[in-house]
């Protein structure tokens, strides 16, 4: 595999990074995922748009334009012959030269890391025509998870609980609302409602969620944005989450309660058709 690093296109294996990165010791860095499909990319302004509030947010600058962002992506896509997959991009405050909990000095040179991931298959994922189990699990993030940092232990340890609980994800919990998923953002749907908790620090600000909330609503669907409980989400029709990589994914059970009687709903059926159809009239 031929990944992207600090300017030069390398093999993996000759792709080095300091064990002084404050990506590695601090996890002080951000993160990007955009998904791949024909060859394409799905969503890419908006993964771009977030990219550099993420980084203004924690104070460091954005080390290149939209247009070089997006040939690295497109070189990245190309000399892998990614068809269906992902581009992972990943940013740090770089080397310090020593530990220090204070920033290294302006102009210390970032790291910035791309690779990919090939993943046939990911558009006719089989998940979607059987759906989901998700347990809660108590949400003990930080509170800036509008923030896209490479801080990603607790997700980490929520994922493995749910799995040694038999179930494929975690929907984190707060304050006896659902915050989302490990990975992704939260939805039920009631009486043709879409309902999904609002945006605030609480959350990541989905691009695959706002980019799905524009076509639903552009296909006169109802949109409820609220938090909601797990025992709302229960009782609901339906229940999906979103992220760049699942796309649309319904979810059939929740800490064992069946959800719309165990099978995938018309909604997030739909949701899933409308949003690859949409987003590739848009992918670049
Ligand atoms: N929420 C969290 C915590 C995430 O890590 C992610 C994606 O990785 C999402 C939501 C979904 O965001 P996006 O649709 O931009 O992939």
């Amino acid at each position: 595999r031929t990944v992207y690093l600090n300017g030069e296109y390398l093999p993996e294996a000759e792709a080095k990074v300091s064990i002084f990165d404050r990506g590695f010791v601090m996890a002080d860095g951000v993160y990007e995922v955009t998904s791949v499909l024909d060859g394409k990319l799905l969503d890419f302004p908006g993964h771009l748009t977030r990219l550099s509030r993420s980084l203004a947010e924690l104070g460091m600058g954005n080390p290149h334009s939209d247009a070089e962002w997006l040939e690295i992506h497109r070189q990245l896509v190309a000399r892998n012959e990614i068809v269906e997959g992902i581009v992972y991009l990943q940013v740090t405050r770089g080397n310090p030269g020593d530990r220090d909990f204070a920033y290294p000095p302006e102009g210390t040179p970032q790291t910035v890391v791309l690779f990919t991931q090939s993943k046939p298959g990911l558009a006719a994922n089989p998940q979607a025509q059987t759906g989901l189990k998700v347990v809660s699990v108590e949400d003990l993030r930080w509170s800036r998870r509008d923030i896209k940092t490479v801080q990603l232990l607790y997700p980490s340890m929520a994922k493995m609980e749910a799995k040694a609980r038999g179930a494929d994800d975690a929907w984190l919990v707060e304050d006896g609302f659902v915050t989302e998923g490990t990975s992704n953002n939260t939805y039920i749907v009631k009486n043709g409602t879409i309902i999904t908790r609002q945006l605030s620090t609480d959350i990541l600000h989905g691009i695959t969620r706002a980019s799905l909330l524009r076509f639903a609503a552009e296909a006169q669907m109802k949109i409820e944005e609220r938090p909601f409980t797990i025992e709302e989400a229960q009782s609901a029709d339906e229940a999906f989450f979103t992220s760049a990589s699942a796309f649309v994914l319904p979810v059939v059970e929740i800490d064992g309660a069946k959800v719309g009687g165990a099978k995938v709903g018309p909604v997030a059926t739909r949701l899933r058709e409308l949003y690859l159809e949409e987003s590739l009239k848009s992918a670049i």
